[in-house]
């Protein structure tokens, strides 16, 4: 018969929740209570901030690098169009965010399946923000987790007021460089600078900067684990998409229990050092099982792996692994959600790379020009006024020539022809359709014409000719 999960031991859906069993960072009454989290050198750490800086590196030079005459990443709203590392995306390109959309939703829950909450410890802002910028600044500016608790308790002398204001400095500093950041995401390295610079101009540039930086300060200073405990969805659902074959942080249960001191008789491997606790930024005590409160950060692991190397014991105490593995039953990789998740990946990635490869660098549509839909010229001719408008996907300028097709008495009048459009531009060349009153009375006619721009793009347009009831 299996063994119990920690999960299942610790707690079952009948027992009432014990108060040892409450957030950490939640006190009686809703009360914040502040943790004090010690850091610890382990492989797991290292790995952890080399891909938090890979991720920070991503997540701020987007917006300062070009690519082709583009930057990196910008959300142009103005301009209807995003750009994202070479790939240019127009208003009309809502089908590809929408296949990236699925793909970050099915790429999430593929993950969760099978890694847990592998994105919470190690890709998330939130975390890669607090714990490899925020806690390592308070750790160089107020020390130790002894030392920070015994400084916050200390009276206010000129030392701890100097403490304080240089971390809250850095701080504000640190929320600056991101708000500027994530304002560029929008406005670009320009627009955003003249928002910051003159606020009267940018307005709702300058409101974007102030609160994004704004925000951060106060997540940094105050709120931090607090985000991932009671604002973030995502540890809510986690196990909705989780089950007990999916990798997670555990604490193999079977080996360290009964916990007791060393050389204690019949007592686990477990030595209820608490450095597990301790180490952890959201206070939780991963012996109790699978909680809400594990970001799975794998401070952990590292610290009770000390524990066992100093005790010349197995490491691996707490390690990644799954529920079913724990209590010694088989984990299966290959499982129905797995399966579903998997084919959702690939069906929007197929979808979404086909799409592209098969999208031309430029969109054409002719459309009519406000106004008259048609006017009477001299010697009995009608005129319509349209306009070809071209959108420019490309990274370099296109001039594109307007010629007639169809009928062979069609007159065009194209005096922006030819005519260049800049790389990711959209614009508008009126073009003036004449054709003589018996070409077009009484019947429908279809007037079609060619743009190409003397290389590999050529295209036909066509419109229905207006005026053919007239008198
Ligand atoms: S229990 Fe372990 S993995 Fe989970 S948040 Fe705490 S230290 Fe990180
Ligand atoms: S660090 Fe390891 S040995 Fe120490 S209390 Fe945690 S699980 Fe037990």
């Amino acid at each position: 018969m299996p063994l119990p999960t920690p999960h299942e031991a610790g707690r079952t859906p009948e027992s009432p929740a014990l108060p040892s069993e409450a957030p950490k960072t939640i006190g009686r009454g809703g009360r914040r209570v502040w943790l004090y989290p010690e850091w610890f050198r382990g492989r797991m750490l290292t790995l952890r901030t080399i891909v938090h800086w890979v991720f920070l590196a991503m997540l701020l030079i987007g917006p300062w690098i070009n690519i082709g005459a583009h930057p990196a990443i910008r959300i142009d709203i103005v301009g209807r169009r995003i750009h994202f590392w070479g790939l240019h995306l127009f208003a009309t390109d809502g089908s590809y965010l929408l296949f990236l959309f699925g793909f970050v939703v099915f790429a999430v829950f593929l993950f969760t399946a099978l890694f847990g909450r592998v994105w919470c410890g190690w890709a998330c802002p939130q975390t890669v923000f607090i714990e490899s910028l925020v806690r390592p600044i308070e750790r160089l500016i107020e020390g130790s987790a002894h030392e920070r608790r015994k400084l916050d308790a200390a009276p206010w002398t000129i030392g701890k007021i100097a403490r304080k204001l240089a971390k809250y400095a850095s701080y504000v500093v640190i929320a600056g460089m991101i708000g500027t950041t994530f304002t560029a995401y929008f406005l670009g390295h320009e627009g955003t600078f003249e928002a910051q610079l003159h606020p009267s101009r940018h307005p709702a540039g300058t409101f974007t900067f102030l609160f994004v930086t704004g925000l951060l300060v106060f997540d940094f200073a105050y709120f931090r684990e607090q985000v991932c405990l009671v604002v973030c969805p995502y540890g809510r659902f986690q196990s909705a998409l989780t089950d007990r074959h999916s990798l997670m942080v555990l604490y193999d249960d079977p080996r360290g229990e009964p916990r007791g001191k060393k050389g204690t008789q019949g007592a686990g491997d477990c030595v209820d050092c608490n450095r597990c606790v301790q180490v952890c930024p959201t206070g939780t005590d991963i012996r109790r099982g699978v909680t809400m409160e594990c970001t799975q950060c794998m401070a952990c692991i590292d610290a009770c792996d000390d524990v066992m190397g100093k005790l010349h014991r197995p490491l691996g105490l707490i390690k990644i692994t799954s529920e079913n593995a724990v209590a010694r039953t088989p984990t299966h990789v290959v499982r129905p959600r797995v399966i579903v998740y998997a084919v959702g990946v690939a069906a929007v990635m197929l979808a979404f790379t086909v799409g592209v490869l098969r999208r031309s660098d430029i969109e054409l549509n002719m459309s009519r020009q406000v106004g008259a839909p048609f006017i009477q010229l001299e010697g009995d001719r009608l005129q319509n006024s349209m306009n070809l408008r071209i959108a420019n996907k490309g990274d370099v300028a296109r001039t594109f020539t307007v010629a007639p097709v169809d009928p062979p008495e069609l007159e065009l009048i194209a005096p922006m022809s030819p005519f260049t459009v800049s790389p990711g531009a959209v614009d508008h060349m009126p073009v003036f359709l004449v054709l003589p009153r018996t070409a077009v009375v009484g019947r429908k006619q279809t007037v079609r014409l060619m743009v190409d721009d003397g290389a590999e793009f050529s295209q036909e347009v066509s419109t229905e000719f207006l005026g053919g009831g007239a008198k």
